[in-house]
């Protein structure tokens, strides 16, 4: 699972989300962004941003 914490672009959102592909999680990332944090910190290398802020959720196999 790719898991993405809104904290780590902005300090003290609690909002996060996990998926299996990392498009996805980049895909709801960005609508979360758009509705709770408004079009105007939307930038061209937000999805950058995002991606290089996913990590990788260990599970025990
Ligand atoms: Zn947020």
């Amino acid at each position: 699972m790719r898991l993405f914490e809104c904290a780590t672009l902005v300090p003290g959102c609690q909002w996060h989300t996990r998926a299996d592909e990392e498009s996805e999680v980049v895909r709801r990332a960005v609508e979360h962004m758009r509705q709770a944090h408004g079009e105007t910190i939307i930038r061209e290398n937000m999805v950058d941003n995002i991606k290089a802020r996913i990590r990788e959720e260990d599970r025990a196999a």
